[in-house]
């Protein structure tokens, strides 16, 4: 199993390669075997590939907004031809399996770079009367946009900020988790390959100290980032610092509520999806499902049952509905977890074991008889591990769903909808779903609140996020000057 790019970097519309960069590995997580080596962004890689944004910004911005929405299509038909090829490549590197990755990871980029083409020709400012003179608004793009990857979606985190800022004129240098360096390299090659002019999509590959050097560079207008909390505060503080815009997509501990009235194969589907689909490493999972009590027996029975149907496997297998955790670290991490829900108490429905001998397999893990103080209640596992916790009324629902630090998602179940719009009026994140869960369309903004992050990836909201408004005011007439 190979998966070696041409070079570890893509800068200035070329493969780029410094042997002085440290040498890492790209592993497949089922197997362990290595799939790829790669070596991180040197100093001289980054200075390339920084003055190769800010050479290559100015033109691109100064096209037509139609001529740029036009080579973005294309890189989105491109990267359809191609899902095949590419989904093979986001499971060698992620372990997610293949079932998923050809449904939603290239998929998902290739709608971000058609919605934004269409996006951008529509983009326009205001004119403001002033009663004689006037005054109208342009909107710029920032200039040279960093961003920087998780490794659960490596392929679409890079495409959903390389369309926006690309659509709306900006330059983007972009660095992917160290774990999942790959699929951000086919991104830049599509890219060129649909007319993209060199330098305005470059990938630097490292860990946090490239990404930190990206941040504090001066040529940067513009930081957004997906990852933990933790890293979130670090990033957004050195943005700060150099007063630059900041998009923070950061990690979660989402309530999925499950009223008693709630259809319940779509409650137990929504809350499997929203725990097990890709093992758990999804930033908004419902990680913690409140179920009320009249419905808590019958969930956990359906749960039990439908949860041993899954089919744990080979990622390359089309089969297979769920694969190893990203690497052997993060399979141990939550194992880790595992092993404190039950020391703290928590019930053990199904799961909660390593599977197989190599790879890094965690089966599907249900607790029941959860409560808020307990640490799987509390923190983010990203992985296959679902804490179920009971409760009597909405009013108390809405108060533990919000206690927490985090803020990026939450969902509810109930076929009574006057009370799912009371409730979600009242929770406080930035995407909730009624009777759906961890549905992300392109036309819908996506973000959090509280320490899950600021700024929206997606929908109509990304123009704030990637542009900034130019007031222009125009004198019509003689100037009043005192003096
Ligand atoms: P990390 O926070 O560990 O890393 C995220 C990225 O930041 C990586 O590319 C990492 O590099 C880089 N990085 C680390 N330190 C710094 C630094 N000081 N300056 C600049 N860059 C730095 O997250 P994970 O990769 O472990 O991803 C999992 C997390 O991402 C979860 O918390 C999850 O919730 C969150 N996430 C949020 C999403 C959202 O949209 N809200 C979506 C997906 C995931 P490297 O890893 O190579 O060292």
């Amino acid at each position: 199993m190979r998966a070696q790019p041409q070079a570890s970097h893509f800068v200035a519309g070329a493969w780029a390669e410094d042997r002085a960069g440290a040498a890492f590995e790209s592993v497949h997580s089922a197997t362990g075997e290595v799939i790829a080596r790669l070596h991180e962004a040197t100093p001289a890689i980054l200075d390339r590939a920084l003055d190769a944004a800010r050479a290559a910004q100015p033109a691109w911005a100064a096209l037509a907004p139609v001529e740029r929405g036009r080579i973005l299509r294309r890189a989105a038909d491109l990267m359809r031809a191609r899902n095949r090829e590419l989904s093979v490549l986001e499971t060698l590197d992620t372990g997610k399996p293949l079932q998923e990755t050809l449904v939603a990871d290239a998929a998902s980029g290739a709608d971000a770079l058609e919605y934004f083409a269409g996006y951008a020709p529509t983009v326009t400012g205001q004119t403001i009367p002033l009663g004689g003179d006037m005054a109208y608004t342009l909107r710029e793009p920032l200039g040279v946009c960093a961003g920087i990857g998780a490794w659960n979606y490596p392929i679409q985190i890079a495409a959903w900020k390389a369309a926006p800022a690309l659509a709306f004129g900006n330059a983007v240098v972009f660095k992917p988790s160290e774990v999942t360096p790959l699929s951000a390299l086919a991104l830049a090659e599509i890219l060129a390959e649909a007319g993209l002019p060199a330098g305005l999509f470059n990938v630097v590959q490292g860990g946090g100290a490239v990404g930190s050097a990206l941040v504090g560079d001066a040529r940067v207008n513009k930081v957004s980032l997906t990852g933990s909390v933790p890293t979130g505060r670090k990033v957004y503080a050195q943005a700060a610092e150099g007063i630059k815009a900041a998009t923070m997509e950061l990690g979660g501990k989402s309530p999925l509520i499950i009223f008693d009235d709630a259809d319940l194969e779509n409650a137990v589907g929504a809350a499997m999806l929203g725990n097990f689909y890709s093992s758990g490493q999804i930033c908004s999972n419902g990680t913690r499902v409140f179920v009320q009590r009249g419905l808590r027996d019958a969930f956990l029975g359906r749960l039990a049952e439908r949860a041993a149907t899954i089919t744990l496997g080979a990622p390359l297998d089309e089969a297979t509905q769920m694969g190893p955790l990203v690497s052997a670290a993060q399979a141990e991490r939550v194992l880790g977890y595992i092993t404190q829900g039950r020391a703290e108490g928590a019930r053990l429905v199904c799961g909660g074991a390593r599977v197989g001998e190599t790879g890094a397999f965690v089966a599907p893990t249900v607790f029941a008889d959860v409560t808020d103080e307990m640490v799987i209640a509390r923190e983010e596992i990203f992985g296959p591990v679902m804490a179920v916790l009971d409760f009597d009324t909405e009013e108390e629902v809405i108060a533990r769903a919000n206690a927490t630090e985090y803020g990026l998602s939450a969902g509810v179940f109930t076929r009574d909808l006057a009370r799912a719009h009371r409730v979600v009026a009242r929770l406080e994140a930035g995407t909730c779903w009624i009777n759906a869960y961890n549905l992300t369309p392109v036309e819908m903004p996506f973000g959090g609140v509280k320490a899950s992050g600021v700024g929206r990836e997606n929908g109509h909201a990304a123009l704030e996020h990637y542009t900034r408004i130019k007031s222009v005011y125009l004198g019509l007439g003689d100037v009043d000057a005192p003096y």
